[in-house]
Order: C-alpha cells, then structure tokens, then sequence
C-alpha cells in the first residue's frame, strides 16, 4: 500500500521534514530487525482528532522493548506530548500513528547493546487495511504454510521488527495464491492469528478467541473487543480453535489496529456462515466506531484527544 507523505515526522525529539527522516544505512535495526514498534490509530471525533488507546500502545511499545533489553530514552509523557505534536503539526483529523525505536548506527555484530536507540513517530493517513469492501463484504483468508514462531524463539509479547520476517512469508503466500490474508498456526496446530491481525470466531452466540499462550499478540483491539462485546452481553471466551473450527464457525472476523474488526467470509475456500458479514460482527464494528468516535461516553477513557 503506497504511503500518503505528509508534511513532519517526529525523529528523537524534533519535528522534521517528512523527507529528512533518514538512518544511515549501517545502522543495527535494519540488519538485524532490533527495533520495537506501534501501529496506533487517531480517530476524527466532534472534538478533533482523539488517539484510540494510546496509553495501552505505548505501554505495549516500553513492555517490548524492555524484553530486548532496550531502554527507551524519551518517557512515556513525552511520547504521548509527541504523537499530540505530529499529529497537530500535519493537521490530521484521522489517521495511522507509528511509533518506532530501533537500534540505530554506532555498533555492529549481533549484540545491540552499545548501539544508541533512535526513537520516531510518524503519521499518515490510512484507510481499511484489507479495503473498504472487506469490511462489509469480508476477506478471503488461506491457513497459511507458514507456522507462527515459537513463544520460545520469538516472544510473541514483543510488537518487534524482526518478528515480522514470518508475518511476510505468510502474507506473500496468500496474496500470490489470491487471497487477502493468511492466517498462521502455531506448531501444535493451534489457530494463532493472521499476520498483523487477532483472530475471533463467533460460535452459536458465543465469542471464542485464542488465547495469547499460542502466539499471538495481546492485541489491544482484541481486548477492546472482549470489553465491548461483554458489555453488549455475549460471553466470550479464550481458548484454543483448530482450522476446522473456523471452517464450521457462524462467523469469524479479524481484529487489529489497521484492521480494525473486519469480518472473513472464506477460510480454505470454504464459505463462511452467510458468506459475507454476520450480524454479530456488525454490531460489534458498529459498537467499536461508536466508541472510536467519542460517540459512548463509556468508552471516554479509551481516547486521548490531541487538542485538549
Ligand atoms: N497480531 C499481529 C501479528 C499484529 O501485527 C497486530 C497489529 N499490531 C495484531 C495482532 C493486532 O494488534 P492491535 O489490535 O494491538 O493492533
């Protein structure tokens, strides 16, 4: 997906122009994939732009960078202060946010320790990741022949760079056998999730969705997910599914940050439920852009408005 240039981008600790956001090219992260990120989104609300969940984000950024022994040096206030600056110095009214720090130029060889930490946040405007259509219509999805990396090779705790070789692998097999996404077991056969995305089915009522144990990320959609579909009165609950329990599920669905919650109507050229969006689905997307919205005062803590 071709990116939308704006005009700054936040790069340890100033704003600057979209096109003078570099790193040199010996620097640790790109050859050895050290960085830790976010995607985050901000959302247009009656009261300007609002961050969804930016606190959860940046907690989850610190959390994988402290299991790559990698110290931060800006504080979380100051990350916060700075996705407000980037946001306001682009005039966004919605939009993606990525937060990164990697190990940056100085040190080579695998240890990273004595390589400095580069910290930036850029911003740019990003419409449904799998398309407009999907979130009606549903993606065609392919159990991918790619497994999800073992907890004890790559935590799955850690949003890190290098973690997402085996997302790439997976995500090129589905498109190229004409799919929109893959979705990747673990190596016991369990359903893990897609590749950049939180997996839910929805069977007879109920919400089932895979624990993070297997390999996923603690998504913080899927958690707002769990929360809003909790309050909407379905029991949901985590626990391990096999393909076959996506293939006889009434409805299934994808959650994640660029995804957002976008239903799957094919898994293994199999059609799912009513082949397009379920009713469960749609009133679980209705509720999520309610609250992203600011429109459910229940919801208010999950926004950080930018002008406040
Ligand atoms: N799994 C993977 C592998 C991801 O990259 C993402 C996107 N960050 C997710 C799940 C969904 O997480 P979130 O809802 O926090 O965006």
């Amino acid at each position: 997906m071709p990116i939308t240039e704006v005009d700054k981008i936040w790069m340890n600790g100033e704003l600057v122009d979209w096109h003078e956001a570099k790193v040199h090219v010996l620097s640790h992260g790109l050859h050895y994939g050290s960085g830790v990120f976010e995607g985050i989104r901000a959302y247009a609300t009656a009261r300007g732009p609002a961050v969804w969940h930016l606190d959860a984000h940046l907690d989850r950024m610190f959390a994988s960078g402290s299991i790559y022994h990698m110290e931060l040096p800006y504080s979380k206030t100051e990350l916060i202060q700075a996705t407000k600056d980037v946001i306001r110095a682009n005039a966004m009214d919605s939009c993606y946010i990525r937060p990164i720090a990697f190990r940056g130029y100085g040190e080579m060889g695998v240890n990273p320790l004595a390589a400095p930490v580069d910290v930036a946040i850029a911003v740019w405007p990003w419409g449904a990741y799998l398309g407009e259509d999907a979130l009606e219509q549903g993606a065609r999805v392919k159990i991918s022949s790619w497994k999800r990396h073992d907890q004890n090779s790559l935590p799955s705790a850690a949003k890190a760079t290098g973690g997402y070789l085996g997302s790439i692998l997976a995500k090129v097999e589905a498109v190229k056998g004409g799919y929109d996404e893959a979705i990747l077991l673990n190596h016991e056969g369990r359903i893990a999730e897609g590749s950049g995305e939180n997996i839910f089915v929805v069977d007879r009522g109920t919400l089932v969705t895979p624990p993070t144990s297997v390999g996923a990320l603690a998504g913080i959609t899927r958690n707002a997910v769990i929360a809003l579909a909790t309050d909407l009165g379905y029991e949901v609950i985590e626990r391990d599914l096999v393909r076959t329990d996506l293939y006889l599920a009434d409805e299934v669905f994808f959650t994640g940050t660029a995804a957002e919650i976008t239903p799957i109507r094919e898994v293994d050229d199999r059609t799912i439920g009513v082949g397009h969006r379920g009713p469960v689905t749609k009133e679980l997307q209705d509720a999520f852009f309610a609250a992203t919205k600011g429109d459910d005062p229940r919801y208010a803590d999950w926004l950080t408005y930018v002008d406040d």
